[in-house]
């Protein structure tokens, strides 16, 4: 059965979540930029008093399943959650949602050790440590194969070398989840493992910090590991299985980062509509042009499109299908996420005109942060491919030289199904 409404009692959750994102939460985003440094007296001052209240109401890190204090929504719910909050930048911070901490509790949840949970996952939760999640390398990171950081076996002990890139929020990370080859014979994607490794360890050394365009701090580290040490149990998985651990934490995180970028492009829709009915030009309101209203009505119907694709794919989560059996659907989210961020945050831009690139607005911004997303998680042209490769796996090729929907053939099949029929 097909449904397209929320049920009532969760959608009074939701209205909650509006209400208190745009009237508590919104006004952090200018006070405190994209710094969301937790040891920041100012984030101790006005994120915490916020947090406190989000957990009084239960909606707090709600990515969880019930045994770790989350609600077990379900996909669905998550992704109309991101939904609101996703319109702040401090929304997920305020709900316990944030990245990369989000998809490494979901690590630690699933492999951590008794003690591991207790070190990095409780206070993760809290939301009193920060972590970073770090694969890429600087000669490889759309291709994970090109990984070269090793993990050489000595005793009771893993010993990790080598060099790490674009490891966000590395400076202020309590620990790290990090990739590295532990078994170079083996096949490509049973060679890795993933390790947790304490920030305090020997041998970890922050090169440089890159800074993106918009954004206040430098916070993607070059990272050097120089025989750093870590005791045997903070392998998470088996060894080899670091592209399984790593499964864990990508179909849940791409969800509900598409449901915080389609909160991001309605905004951009719903200023832009506003703009438009109060700008006049040549005698009558934007609103009035033929060819403002194509672009209106091209921004819904591509967000509205690509809200069903979201909530179809976190149905199908729901309807208990791993994320692997629906990768070609999660891939799809990702791959068309950046684009939709960068139509509308672009139409939106110019049709505000000369105001529209200025910092009083979100624009310029969102459209750089189209690019971000399209990077991060691997770039779109990765994700097309699984789509594709998807698709095709199961189609066989023409057994002729003319494939059978040619219309000589189309017909004479259904000639041959019919005739008698006609005939009598
Ligand atoms: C905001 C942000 C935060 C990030 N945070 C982290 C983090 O915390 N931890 C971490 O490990 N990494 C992080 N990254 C790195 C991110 O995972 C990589 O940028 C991504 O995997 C792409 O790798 P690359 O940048 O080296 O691009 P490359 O591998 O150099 O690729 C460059 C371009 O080549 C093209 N291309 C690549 N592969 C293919 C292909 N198969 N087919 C066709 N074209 C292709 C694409 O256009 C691609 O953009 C972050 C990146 C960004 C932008």
């Amino acid at each position: 059965m097909w449904e397209f409404k929320t049920d009532p009692e969760f959608q009074l959750e939701l209205d909650w979540i509006r209400d208190f994102v745009q009237e508590e939460v919104e006004p952090l985003d200018v006070l405190l930029g994209s710094q969301w440094n937790i040891h920041d007296t100012r984030f101790e001052k006005l994120v915490r008093p916020l947090q406190a209240r989000v957990r009084e109401r239960g909606l707090w890190a709600c990515h969880l399943g019930p045994e770790l204090g989350g609600k077990g929504y379900g996909q669905v719910k998550l992704a109309l959650m991101n939904e609101q909050f996703g319109r702040s930048r401090f929304g997920p911070i305020v709900f316990g949602a944030q990245a990369p901490d989000t998809g490494n509790s979901e690590i630690l949840a699933h492999y951590g050790t008794p003690e591991q949970k207790k070190r990095y996952l409780e206070p993760l939760l809290e939301n009193r440590i920060v972590s970073c999640f770090s694969i890429t390398e600087p000669q490889g990171g759309a291709d994970p194969l090109l990984i070269r950081m090793t993990a050489r076996r000595e005793g009771d002990e893993w010993i990790l070398d080598g060099e790490k890139w674009f490891a966000s929020n590395a400076r202020y990370a309590a620990f790290y989840i990090v990739m590295a080859v532990t078994d170079p014979d083996a096949p490509p994607h049973k060679s890795m493992s993933m390790f947790i490794v304490p920030a305090e360890a020997p041998g970890i050394e922050i090169v440089r910090n890159y800074g993106f365009h918009g954004e206040p701090e430098e916070g993607h580290a070059h990272v050097r590991w120089s025989g750093v040490r870590v005791p045997v149990e903070n392998m998470l998985g088996g060894r080899g299985e670091a592209f399984v651990v790593a499964q864990v934490r990508l179909g849940g995180g791409r969800m509900h980062h598409a449901m915080r970028t389609l909160a991001e492009a309605t905004r951009c829709f719903e200023l832009t509509c506003q703009r438009v009915v109060s700008r006049s030009t040549k005698g009558e309101a934007l609103a009035k042009k033929q060819m403002v209203q194509e672009k209106i009505a091209d921004m819904w119907v591509q967000l509205r499109q690509f809200r069903l694709l979201v909530l179809e794919t976190a149905w199908l989560a729901d309807q208990g299908n791993d994320w692997k059996s629906i990768r070609m659907n999660v891939s799809a989210v990702k791959a068309v996420m950046p684009k939709v961020l960068h139509d509308v945050a672009s139409t939106a831009l110019h049709l505000h005109g000369a105001f529209g690139i200025t910092t009083q607005l979100p624009f310029s911004d969102l459209v750089i942060n189209s690019f971000h997303i399209g990077l991060a998680d691997g770039p779109t042209e990765v994700h097309k491919v699984v789509v594709a490769r998807e698709i095709l796996k199961n189609v066989a090729p023409a057994e002729t030289m003319f494939p059978d929907y040619v219309r000589h053939a189309v017909e004479a099949r259904a000639h041959a199904k019919y005739d008698t029929m006609l005939d009598g």
